[in-house]
Order: structure tokens, then sequence, then C-alpha cells
């Protein structure tokens, strides 16, 4: 397994992390097969959508706020039910095909790391397998 440390510098924010898991296909010399891509943390999550645009980005963020408002009566005694509801809604790992030694991403897709109550230190766990 291979672990990716994600600092993360605001409390939401998404960071791409394609290039990072390329990096790790290409140490891995895997040219065919699937990547699992893991988030262990119930604050944070991954989602794949449009990095060419950044207004795209901010128009996630800003939908699930308001989707998941933080002026609730929220029963969570840390006080980050909010960032627990989206992580849920985001999940917390997907699967990747590998071809050519790399992702296999739609034209407009990179693959996000999404804080949602930071900043803190983060890890994502990367296994590659071959086949
Ligand atoms: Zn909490």
């Amino acid at each position: 397994m291979e672990e990716i440390i994600v600092k993360t510098s605001i409390k939401i924010e998404m960071i791409d992390i394609t290039g990072e898991v390329n990096r790790r296909i290409k140490k891995s010399g895997i040219r065919e097969g699937i990547c699992l891509i893991y988030c262990p943390h119930t604050t944070a999550g991954l989602t794949m959508n449009e990095n060419a645009d950044p207004n795209v980005v901010r128009d996630i963020l800003n939908g699930l706020d308001r989707l998941i408002p933080e002026d609730q009566p929220y029963l969570h005694a840390e006080g980050n039910s909010p960032a627990h509801i989206k992580s849920s809604i985001l999940g917390c790992s997907t699967t990747i095909i590998i071809s050519g030694g790399t992702l296999s991403l739609g034209t407009w897709q990179s693959l996000f790391f999404c804080e949602l109550d930071g900043p803190r230190t983060r890890s994502v766990w990367v296994k590659i397998l071959e086949g």
C-alpha cells in the first residue's frame, strides 16, 4: 500500500491528487490494472470532477454548504457535523482503471481529495493492482 500525505491549508478545499497517484502508479511499474484510492478520515472525502475551470470546484463546495448548512441543531458535540455529513455524501474511496501506466480518467476529470474540516494533515491510501 502507498500513502499520500496531504497537508490542507484552509477549512474546506479540494486538492487535485491525480498527479500524485499517477506518480505512485509509475513507480509500481504496473501498466494495466486497477487503482483503489481510500481516504481514512471521517471529515474528508474523495471525488472526481473538472479541474479545468476552478469555478467548478468552488461551485461544488458552495453547493455542499447550501445542502448542509453550519447553523443547524446538530447533536455531535465536536461541532463539525456538517463536515461528517459532507464526507458521507462524497464517499471515502474510489476505484479507477489503470491503462498505459496511468489513471484512465475522462478528458475533464481529475481526482480530488476533499478537505471538509481543515486545516489538517491527511492521508490517502493507494493500492495498485495489476490485471
Ligand atoms: Zn466530529
